[in-house]
């Protein structure tokens, strides 16, 4: 496997391609064990005032999570920031895919920080543009480009959502998949969908009425994306063959334990989760909606939810009087997630006090520009 084309790790300094990332900070980070680190936080967040705005992604650490002006779904955060242009700064906690977006969004004068560069996300990682790029010339060799369009999920890079912009094609979230895809069947006979193939499928047959037979996963990494013509052309739903490593984890048997566990629990799980996970579930839905519907359930109810743990834990601290469980009985934390702790939180937010951008997140004009029109033709759906 060749590590070399990803995009983090140009980023950063002493690159090792057979870690999973091998990208440090450089400068002076202080040391997790740093009992000071919560004051640094706070007087540094003070001394900065209203030239810093800071995102909190529902994933992220409690102890990070408490410095956020505002707390949410990728999407969210970045309309957030796109609404405080009147901050310079922007320190985005959360993963390296949503920086971007927020870079496309917010003004140009504004500067967006992730506070560690390795902060990427698997999902986001599994659709590279060159693979992109193969498998639309895939499709024209199949005579089926001209009536397929693009839709990629939030989760990608802003080459991939650039990608969908020049072809004719939009992003969606995990909120509005459904309109988003109704949306692109407007416009054509097929979709590409990428690169969590688990939303694209449950929002086709479970929302949409299509057959599982009308989907096919493409895979990358075989010639052809391992189909056939035939396949390609009899297919109305393309999925990518990617995943997300934290939702990807939860199985039917995990469903089938905690009903055996909890008597009576209601499981709530997120649409990235497999078709053989969410078809055992009682309900389905984005972040926001897990949120809302543990905020609405009435006390004494008993839930199972399958999301990254991290807003888990959070929902059951907040929910004392309802019994809220996680899904699987081992953990799992979004990894990548949770690079973003406090040393790196108070590097970043001290350097911007001394008027240092450390870790800027930059899109290219050309990219921000056609990934700006899929994200557009999003916002222009209705509801
Ligand atoms: S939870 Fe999944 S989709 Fe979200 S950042 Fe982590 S790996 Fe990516």
């Amino acid at each position: 496997m060749t590590t070399v084309d990803l995009p983090l790790l140009v980023l950063g300094e002493g690159t090792d391609p057979r870690s999973e990332r091998g990208v440090h900070c450089p400068g002076d980070l202080p040391p997790a064990s740093d009992p000071d680190l919560v004051e640094r936080a706070r007087a540094a967040k003070a001394a900065l005032g209203s030239k810093v705005f800071v995102l909190g992604h529902h994933y992220q650490r409690d102890e990070v999570i408490e410095f956020a002006d505002v707390t949410g779904d990728s999407f969210k955060l970045a309309r957030e920031a796109a609404a405080r242009p009147e901050a310079p700064y922007i320190v985005f906690c959360g993963v390296h895919f949503m920086a971007e977006s927020a870079d496309i969004l917010t003004a140009d004068h504004q500067r967006v920080v992730l506070p560690d560069l390795a902060a990427g996300c698997s999902m986001a990682d599994m659709a590279r543009l060159h693979q992109v790029e193969d498998a639309w010339e895939v499709l024209e060799d199949a005579g089926i480009a001209d009536v397929t369009v693009p839709v990629t999920y939030m989760n990608s890079s802003a080459d991939i959502k650039a990608f969908c912009g020049r072809h004719g094609g939009a992003v969606c979230t995990s909120s509005n998949a459904k309109t988003a895809l109704e949306w692109a069947f407007e416009q054509g006979e097929k979709v590409l969908f990428f690169p969590d193939q688990h939303l694209g499928r449950n929002t086709a047959v479970l929302k949409m009425g299509f057959e599982l037979d009308d989907c096919v996963v493409y895979d990358p990494r075989l010639p052809g994306g391992g189909l056939t013509t035939d396949q390609l052309r009899d297919a109305r739903m393309i999925l990518w063959r990617g995943h997300c490593s934290v939702h990807g984890r939860f199985t039917p048997e995990c469903v089938d334990e905690v009903r055996e566990r909890v008597p009576g629990v209601t499981v709530l799980v997120h649409p990235e989760c497999t078709y053989d996970v969410v078809t055992k579930a009682d309900l389905i839905g984005s972040t926001e909606y897990i949120i809302k519907t543990l905020d609405e359930a009435p006390a004494g109810s008993s839930w199972a939810v399958g999301t990254e743990l991290n807003l888990v834990q959070r929902l059951a601290a907040h929910h004392p009087d309802k019994q809220v469980t996680f899904l699987d009985k081992t953990v799992c934390y979004c990894s990548t997630m949770n690079r973003i702790d406090l040393p790196h939180f108070v590097w970043a937010m001290e350097n911007l006090v001394e008027g240092q951008v450390v870790n800027p997140i930059t899109v290219d004009p050309d990219t921000t520009h056609w990934a700006k029109v899929a994200l557009d033709r999003m916002l222009a759906l209705p509801g």
